[in-house]
């Protein structure tokens, strides 16, 4: 049952054939059994999980059933969810139990899905391997010494894992499709304001989006069919016309241009990762897509840029960390001020610390100019070299990350190799555009390889379509860690 499509999980719930609760109960003695290992989950409440299955079965049994009514999701611990510890990975969020739902818990909660738990990631969702959270690092499942990518690296894990059938994720700069590379799952990252930040811990509002993890593009679909849609309490949420994602995934291929960034095929890509890309495109082809290069020409600023921008953003969201409101509150200070000081300190990790320096640095006075307003100008002529490439291609094709997962402890004490791995990912957010990571192989030492496709913006359906096509012809997805 583990290995079940959440369309087949939804068969067997819809005739009777297994219960809610005996679905939810058969993820959580996984969980139960794996979580020493991998550590892909913060917080799982059976109590709480079970009375919702419990629930859903009433439902089931009256008829009410939507595609995800029972079936157990495993959400990022970044989503305030009503009763449920919501820690984002910090010690300072550690004890904050969350009043209230974000927009896309409520989306499941409607539709009578069970949460399944909280998933680990690194500390306010500001990392690519799962090593800065309060709660300790996750194992990737494919190889325990190896980092599952970050920051939704729980997520990744306990969907390869098989500790549970589906995830979701948030992707500031490649937080949903870093680990969904690293860890041999598909994960999308919609158009920016396609799913409601409402809820959702912030980290850098301009950057940050929810999406779907899950073993296959269909399963995405079929939770970001559940997640999309308008909602007022984001003032950056779009009111796009609601589309169904599952009914476009058959659609064949004939005629698609596919471009290739040659910017992304350099010295920096691992040969096997190219080299995955290379047959995949064989595939496409034979699909009926035509495949050219393009070029982005800024990609080399993207980073920089990102880092410069994110930062600043995550230095003014995490001014609300004072102590005095909620979260964590430092014992033994003299003043308001030392209150303030003392808790900000204990409370925030180093790389959390590190971007807000980076972040109060470069909006101060002095530096304003040089160096946001410069990196503002920069994401325009990113987003203006996607434009250009969408003149003359459907979507683009390219690698995830530039190696396949690393091992734990390779890269925390190096940022700037660190920030490196997320150089194909982040331009995406950048320019607000939707991109997809799909499992395309494995690398020599067995760890898997992802590849990415990046659409226009609303063309969810097409990324989605394009990896389900190539789902039906190749096996990666497939392929399940020894555990
Ligand atoms: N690795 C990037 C960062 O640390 C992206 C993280 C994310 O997408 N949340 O900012």
């Amino acid at each position: 049952m583990l290995n079940y499509s959440l369309n087949e999980l939804s068969g067997l719930l819809k005739s009777r054939k297994i219960s809610s609760v005996e679905l939810t109960q058969s993820y959580l003695k996984r969980i139960d059994s794996l979580n020493p290992k991998i550590n892909a989950y913060i917080t799982v409440n059976p109590e709480a999980s079970l009375k919702q299955a419990a629930e859903a079965d009433i439902r089931l049994a009256r008829g009410q059933i939507q595609p995800l009514t029972g079936i157990p999701i495993a959400q990022k611990d970044i989503f305030c969810a009503k009763g449920w510890k919501t820690t984002c990975g910090s010690k300072m969020l550690s004890n904050f139990v969350a009043p209230y739902d974000a927009h896309i818990i409520e989306c499941f909660n409607n539709v009578g899905a069970i949460m399944l738990g909280r998933t680990n990631m690194d500390e306010f969702a500001m990392g690519s391997s799962n090593e800065t959270s309060f709660f300790g690092p996750v194992h990737n499942p494919w190889d325990l010494n190896a980092v599952p990518g970050g920051s939704s690296g729980g997520s990744a894990a306990a969907v390869a894992a098989r500790m549970a059938p589906a995830a979701t994720g948030t992707d500031t700069g490649g937080s949903i499709r870093q680990p969904a590379a690293l860890c041999g799952i598909t994960g999308i990252k919609p158009t920016y304001g396609l799913v409601s930040r409402y809820g959702l811990v912030a980290y850098a509002s301009s950057l940050d989006q929810a999406g779907p993890m899950g073993r296959t593009a269909e399963d995405c679909a079929i939770l970001l069919n559940t997640m999309a849609g308008f909602d007022p309490r984001d003032s950056t949420s779009i009111n796009h016309p609601s589309e169904d994602y599952v009914q476009s995934l058959s659609a064949p291929l004939q005629g698609l241009k596919i471009g290739l960034p040659k910017e992304y095929f350099t010295a920096g890509l691992s040969a096997e990762i190219a080299q995955s890309i290379e047959i995949a495109c064989e595939v496409l082809r034979r699909e009926g897509a035509e495949i050219r290069e393009i070029s982005l020409p800024n990609s080399p600023v993207a980073i920089p840029a990102y880092y410069v921008l994110a930062s600043a953003e995550a230095s003014s969201n995490l001014e609300r960390y004072d102590g005095v409101r909620y979260g964590y509150r430092a014992k033994g200070y003299k003043d308001l001020v030392d209150m303030y000081k003392k808790t900000r300190a204990q409370g925030f990790g180093p790389e959390v610390k590190r971007r807000i320096m980076i972040g109060t640095y470069v909006l101060s006075a002095g530096y304003y100019d040089a160096y946001y307003i410069k990196a503002q100008k920069l994401r325009r002529l990113i987003a203006n070299d996607f434009s250009n490439a969408f003149d003359k291609v459907d979507v683009i094709l390219g690698p995830t990350s530039p190696q396949p997962a690393f091992n734990l402890g390779e890269r925390s004490n190096d940022p700037v190799s660190m920030y490196l791995s997320d150089i194909y990912t982040i331009a995406v957010n950048l320019a607000g555009l939707p991109g997809l990571s799909l499992p395309a192989g494995f690398s020599g030492n067995g760890r898997p390889i992802g590849m990415q496709l990046i659409g226009n913006y609303f063309d969810e359906a097409r990324l989605l379509n394009i990896a389900h096509r190539y789902q039906q012809v190749t096996d990666w997805h497939q392929r399940e860690p020894s555990l």
